[in-house]
């Protein structure tokens, strides 16, 4: 337990050093580096466009991770006057799992201490549960962190191609890449701040990769109708309209919830908790 909740502190702290690397590193490297290409035009030069991507992409990946937290579960014992007893709130968890339970998909969370409703996983990079109320804001975050590492990415490379000389032509290259800079860093034929640059691209590459596979799966659970918490303990769900389940979390005009990321078109779940 004392691991996890070590976890639930040091991981929200990586992502921001991560986040606050690469905002440094695209917009004081990557985009002035741009710049210095002489065969583009000023007003549509590729550099204002990259940045404006890049602000627009990160902005939306920070933006959904605060409101990932600012959104997170409400406690369900609290609100029912249950009362904070771990005992308690340990008896609804138990009766979740149990046939007929008045409470389905409830679930206590230890690091958070608190009975989320239709609870799906608890995230450690968050510091917090996800749920019904905020499991659009997360699917967000993942898509817009995974496309802000690629664009990062594909900065990088153009830049390490560029000071270095490198070509990435060949797929290859970039697999070849690190080995050959950590033998060429060790033997001082290149630069800390490229060796940096360069492991970098790797994280990005990782991290990119890693948000899109974790937003696909969820978002095909979402479409299931089912949380991560029901698949790991079996629980059987009804089966629903794909379309529903969609709306259950990305709203009744869904698709523009999907599509635009700034668009307040909420949940289901918000609208009724509103009237
Ligand atoms: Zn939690």
């Amino acid at each position: 337990m004392l691991a996890l909740k070590l976890l639930n502190v040091v991981a929200p702290a990586y992502f921001l050093c991560i986040s606050l690397v690469t905002f440094v590193l695209q917009l004081f490297l990557f985009v002035p580096s741009m710049f210095r290409d002489p065969s583009t035009t000023p007003l549509l030069s590729p550099a204002l466009l990259h940045g404006a991507l890049f602000l627009f992409l990160s902005a939306n990946a920070l933006g959904n991770y605060i409101l990932v937290i600012h959104n997170s579960p409400e406690d369900l014992g609290q609100c029912l006057n249950l009362g904070g007893g771990a005992e308690v709130v340990a008896d609804w968890s138990d009766g979740s799992r149990a046939t007929g339970s008045a409470l389905p998909s409830t679930h206590f969370c230890r690091l958070c201490a608190r009975v989320t409703q239709r609870h799906d996983h608890h995230c450690f990079f968050t510091g917090n549960c996800i749920g019904s109320r905020n499991m659009r804001n997360f699917i967000m975050f993942c898509l817009y962190t995974s496309l802000a590492c690629l664009d990062s990415l594909v900065a990088g490379v153009a830049y390490i191609s560029a000071v270095l000389s490198v070509s990435f032509a060949n797929p290859l290259a970039f697999l070849t890449l690190l080995p050959h800079s950590i033998s060429q860093f060790f033997s001082g034929a290149l630069l800390s701040s490229e060796m940096f640059v360069i492991l970098m691209l790797y994280l990005w590459l990782g991290i990119g990769l890693a948000c899109a596979g974790f937003c696909c799966h969820q978002m095909l659970l979402i479409l299931r109708g089912q949380t991560r918490y029901q698949v790991r303990k079996g629980m059987v769900v009804r089966a629903r309209p794909w379309r529903k389940n969609l709306q259950d979390v990305f709203g009744k005009r869904w698709l523009l919830g999907l599509l635009i990321p700034v668009l307040n078109v909420g949940s289901d779940y918000h609208r009724q908790k509103d009237k």
